[in-house]
Formats: structure tokens, sequence, C-alpha cells
């Protein structure tokens, strides 16, 4: 299905990346299997990206935004997390997500 554009005169957008398309953290997170622990803006979980016994991954809840405070691992958002954990390129993960449109 289309969804329309926000009303920006000509200045249609030269890529279709849309990131109001991306699922919220939370949502995301869960799918991935990760349990957070806390109940704060910053949740804790085992890092997926090394062998984690303590949760080391930090999870900005509001933005998806993570770091891992052993392995270093880090991005800005869920996009970015499933770029790494799964070893896609942006704009493969964009499609994965629902967050890439086709035009
Ligand atoms: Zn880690």
């Amino acid at each position: 299905m289309r969804r329309a554009y926000p009303t920006r005169g000509l200045n249609r957008p030269a890529f279709a990346f849309r990131r109001d398309w991306l699922p919220d953290a939370v949502t995301y997170y869960r799918e991935q299997s990760l349990k957070f622990i806390g109940r704060g803006a910053w949740r804790s979980a085992l890092c997926p990206f090394h062998a984690d016994t303590t949760p080391s991954l930090r999870v900005r809840i509001e933005t998806g935004a993570f770091r891992c405070m052993v392995c270093g691992a880090h991005g800005g958002d869920v996009l970015a997390f499933h770029m790494l954990r799964h070893g896609l390129r942006f704009i493969e993960a964009a499609r994965a997500l629902g967050a890439w449109e086709d035009v």
C-alpha cells in the first residue's frame, strides 16, 4: 500500500527510506528475543554481539539506540541494530523492517 509523503512542494525525496515506518523499539527488540531488565529510559539486556553472561547491552527505549558496555557494539536505532546483527546493508535492513518504500 502506498502512503502519501508529507507535503513538501516539489521536493520529492530522492530516496525511499521511511524512518517513520520503523517498528518501535520495544516491539522490535522483543521480536529479536531481547529480554529487558529495568524500567527507565535505558534498559539492559544480554548483548547478542558477544558471549554475554551479565546484561551488558544498554538500550534507549525511546529511540532504539543501543550500546554494549563490554564489546562496544553500538548504534542509533533499530535499523542500525538490524544491520549489525544480521550483516545487512542499509537498504536491505530497511526493507526487512518495512521501512523502505519502492518508488
Ligand atoms: Zn556486547
